[in-house]
């Protein structure tokens, strides 16, 4: 047998950590099936055909079995089988591809090139209804592709042993379905490093590649040998005996240096001449709060509640809700929890929450935007939110604020729901802090008027350079443009900072930006109370903290808020670091 040999890809360094192990691919969309034009002699035809014919009843049979295997409580939802079912028992459809075949191509291409043709039509329909259906066509197309080629459909959830996953693309949900003791990293094509994705695989802790700009799963095999670096974005596949000595190597290294971060989570996150910054931690589930504990957070500075509405068959009810809160404020010793309400929408999309097909989910009925159209879903939250506000320092926070009458009718909500509370004798703060996330340029331009109304501000880079940059933040193709030191976002960022400052409220900045050393001179610099980030960068960047001078770090700041380039201000921050700490741009661009 041909010697493999070692190849290296390079995508976006999504999650740090490096992971050496077998690749599994997921051949789970219509899009990761590489399928060619094949043509046949008239003596196959009769075998492709039969080849389709079959394979149509073994799909027409899966079907029927997951419909027989959904619970009672799901009816409704089990109808969905039965318009799977006209899909594969569609004679026009069935016909053409016969026609097809008849007329010398391979089963698998014919079934490939039609369904294809009928996806796009159904995809560019004006009616969104209609539009919907186009998943349901690619759901039985995938079926009937993997019984055709004999290439297999795999569960995220029932992958079992370590293995490291490939994949087109992972959706928020998919992420959260895995279990993360079988999975040792993944490789997606699509995404980019402030999707919802990449920043789950950061709080798991696991290593991630996305953004793969190459035919990645046409390049891995099943079962190939692969090394995930984390830290740069590469991925070696089938590497040489040498190479994995060289990364296990920097494995034990890598370990080694976070173990010993963990040890410096009790310090202070003060700067070299006495200034604090409060450093919380991001969670996603209840359970990631020992994490936060483990790494030193003083408290949660986002809670990031929608991950209880995805994977879920009903919505969390208040009294289900009320105690994940309680229950995570009884664990955090007297430190603060800033829940964030409902935000769905975007790349987060919940099976529960009808929420109609949408051409720019970014740019729809995402979060408060939502919750405002279905106001009895944020009440049930706020009452939940304010209940657990009894039994320890937890403060509220709306998300996607863009305007005042916004903030004005989420607060009136809040009011309602405190008097509901208060009739029915229930416990609760009535003076609890709330605040709001800056993450779009109206919000940061008209901090003012919204510092009036609140305690504090978050400000959301990961959307804020999003919707200031016009750039989808899961978009690998324009991933290049999502710069979080341009000078147009470190101006919003300076201005809302004043806009607290002259309020006399406090402002932290929850995105990603607040978990990248790179910018952690200028934030500072800048004036900002709090950083909140994924428990596991709260060493490095505390280690900076007791590092840098204020004064110094104010004029970094100010140079670079002043620079012409992205990458100019980047430069001046990195050049800052590498003086202050050059361990932390060695381990965080893999070159221990
Ligand atoms: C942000 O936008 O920066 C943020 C923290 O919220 P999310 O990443 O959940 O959109
Ligand atoms: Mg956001």
């Amino acid at each position: 047998m041909a010697e493999k040999v070692e190849r290296v890809l390079k995508g976006i360094a999504a999650s740090p950590g490096i992971a050496i192990g077998a690749a599994t691919i997921l051949g789970d969309t219509l899009s990761t099936l590489d399928i060619r034009e094949k043509n046949i002699g008239p003596s196959l035809v009769a075998s492709e055909i039969e080849k389709l014919e079959k394979a149509l009843e073994e799909t027409r049979n899966q079907i029927l079995k997951l419909k027989k295997g959904m619970k009672a409580s799901l009816k409704n939802e089990a109808a969905i089988f039965d318009a799977h079912l006209l899909i594969v028992d569609d004679q026009v459809l069935i016909k053409e591809v016969k026609d097809q075949i008849n007329n010398g191509k391979s089963a698998d291409f014919s079934f490939y090139s039609i369904i294809k043709r009928y996806i796009s039509a159904i995809a560019g329909m004006p009616d969104p209804y209609i539009r919907e259906r186009a998943v349901d066509i690619k759901d039985v197309a995938s079926r009937v592709l993997s019984n055709l080629t004999g290439v297999q459909k795999r569960s995220l959830s029932n992958i079992t042993g370590q293995r490291i996953i490939f994949a087109h693309d992972l959706t928020p949900s998919d992420t959260a379905e895995i279990d993360s003791e079988n999975l040792q990293a993944f490789v997606v094509k699509a995404g980019s490093r402030t999707s919802h994705t990449a920043i789950l695989a950061r709080s798991m802790k696991i290593p991630a590649i996305v953004g793969v700009q190459e035919d990645l799963l046409t390049i891995v095999k099943d079962e190939d040998l692969v090394i995930v670096d984390g830290f740069t974005g590469s991925l070696i596949i089938n590497p040489t005996a040498e190479t994995q000595k060289i990364y296990a190597v920097k494995e034990e290294k890598n370990e080694k240096y976070y173990a010993d971060l963990i040890k410096e989570s009790t310090l202070r996150p003060e700067t070299i001449d006495g200034f604090c910054i409060q450093l919380a931690a991001n969670i996603e589930h209840q359970e990631d709060v020992k994490e936060a504990i483990k790494y030193g957070a003083a408290g949660v500075g986002l809670f990031r509640t929608e991950y209880m509405y995805l994977n879920q068959d009903k919505l969390p009810d208040e009294e289900k809700q009320y105690n994940v809160y309680r229950e995570i404020t009884a664990n955090l010793n007297n430190q603060p929890m800033i829940v964030r309400t409902l935000d769905v929408g975007g790349d987060k999309l919940s099976k529960i929450l009808s929420v109609p097909h949408e051409p720019n989910p970014f740019l729809g009925l995402r979060a408060i935007r939502l919750c405002l159209a279905t106001p009895e879903l944020i009440k049930t939250q706020m009452r939940a939110i304010l209940r657990a506000s009894a039994y320890g320092d937890i403060k509220i926070m709306f998300p996607m604020i863009t305007c005042a009458e916004e903030l004005d009718q989420l607060l009136e909500l809040l009011e309602t729901c405190k008097e509901e509370l208060k009739a029915k004798k229930l416990p609760l703060n009535e003076d609890i802090e709330t605040g709001i996330m800056i993450e779009t340029p109206s919000a940061a331009l008209i901090a003012n008027t919204l510092a009036a109304k609140v305690d504090f501000f978050s400000i959301g880079t990961n959307d804020l350079v999003q919707y200031t940059m016009a750039v989808d933040r899961s978009n690998e193709r324009v991933a290049y443009l999502y710069q979080p030191s341009h000078p147009a976002i470190l101006s919003l960022i300076q201005q809302v900072v004043k806009a607290a400052r002259d309020n006399r409220i406090w402002v932290s900045v929850c995105g990603e930006m607040a978990s990248d050393p790179r910018y952690t001179p200028i934030l500072v610099g800048m004036g900002v109370h709090e950083l909140s980030m994924g428990p596991v960068s709260l060493g490095i960047i505390r280690r900076i903290i007791r590092r840098i001078k204020m004064h110094e770090a104010e004029k970094i700041a100010e140079y670079a808020i002043n620079c012409r380039t992205a990458a100019e201000a980047l430069e001046i921050s990195e050049t800052f670091l590498n003086d202050i700490a050059p361990d932390i741009i060695d381990i965080t661009t893999g070159g221990l």
